[in-house]
């Protein structure tokens, strides 16, 4: 039988594997990869970006989520997942592991600063969602520069993924999360724990809207760097949301077609979730 030493010694070793892998990530080929067509093509209904954009509105548009804090864990280099958020919450935090992706969101944030993609073409879209004309994406995204406090770094692996005082004392009001947590876990387990740590930043009864990957085992995180990915089906996200503390309100699944099938990952299709905290 296993010992607790030799358990939290082979824990260790994968969380150390993922964080290894990472020191190659590069945002800017990242978001070449994914977010520009046909993975991002705002002509398509059928393409990736408009589909998780369309989920993300129409969650935040619901009324039921409401409240003062919004916590985007694992940001990356990118903003399309705060979009809609933006508007409801009057202080968002932005957290990634990576000083690089960091650096990069708060290129985009200094108004004049740099930035790896224009995005001017996701701020318009999600102002058409919205109702708003497409003229208003410059309006958006002075509130989105207005309303990001902070841009911390994170580690879902660990209890207490954020700094201690980094949020008011009840938790987080919601929680977004693309992409995040299959991408930097070993394993289903290792999966599992971290939605239980970042449950850990939100409080009773606030609200997680995650996004991620099924039947994936691999992507690029830059040119010759291959990142493990849990393959996940949605039994199996359903399981790990329930055994962490969470209640499921709604699961839509999206499945690529063949042309959004790019090389850059094995991916086979897309949840969106809407959970609330127990
Ligand atoms: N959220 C973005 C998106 O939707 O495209 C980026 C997702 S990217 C696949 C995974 C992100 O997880 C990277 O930005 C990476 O730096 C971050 N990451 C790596 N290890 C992590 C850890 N232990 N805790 C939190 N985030 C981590």
């Amino acid at each position: 039988m296993e010992t607790k030493a030799v358990k939290e010694k082979s824990l260790e070793d994968g969380r150390a594997a993922m964080a290894a892998c990472y020191q190659g990530f590069d945002p800017a080929a990242y978001l070449q990869y994914n977010y520009t067509p046909p993975r991002a093509d705002f002509c398509r209904r059928d393409s990736i970006v408009p589909w998780k954009l369309g989920c993300l509105h129409r969650a935040f548009t619901e009324e039921d989520i409401t409240g003062g804090v919004l916590v985007d864990v694992g940001s990356g280099p990118t903003l399309y997942q705060v979009l809609s958020g933006c508007e409801v919450f009057e202080r968002l935090v932005l957290t990634d592991f990576l000083e690089v992706n960091r650096r990069e969101l708060r290129g985009w944030l200094q108004e004049q600063g740099k930035s790896s993609l224009d995005w001017t073409p996701y701020l318009q879209h999600v102002c058409k969602l919205e109702g708003r004309g497409v003229s208003a994406w410059s309006e958006k995204a002075a509130r989105l520069r207005a309303v990001v406090s902070d841009v911390l770094p994170i580690d879902v692996h660990c209890p207490q993924p954020l700094a201690p005082g980094a949020l008011p004392s009840p938790g987080a009001d919601c929680l977004v999360s693309s992409f995040c947590l299959e991408s930097v876990s070993p394993d289903l387990d290792a999966f599992t724990r971290a939605l239980g740590h970042i449950g850990g930043l939100l409080r009773p009864g606030g609200h997680l809207l995650l996004i991620g990957a099924l039947g994936e085992s691999f992507y690029l995180g830059g040119p010759g760097v291959q990142i493990p990915v849990v393959p996940l089906d949605e039994a199996q996200v359903c399981g790990s949301l329930r055994e962490s503390g969470y209640t499921l309100i709604r699961m839509e699944v999206y499945t690529l077609p063949p042309d959004m099938r790019v090389g850059v990952d094995d991916v086979s299709g897309i949840f969106f979730v809407k959970a609330r905290k127990d």
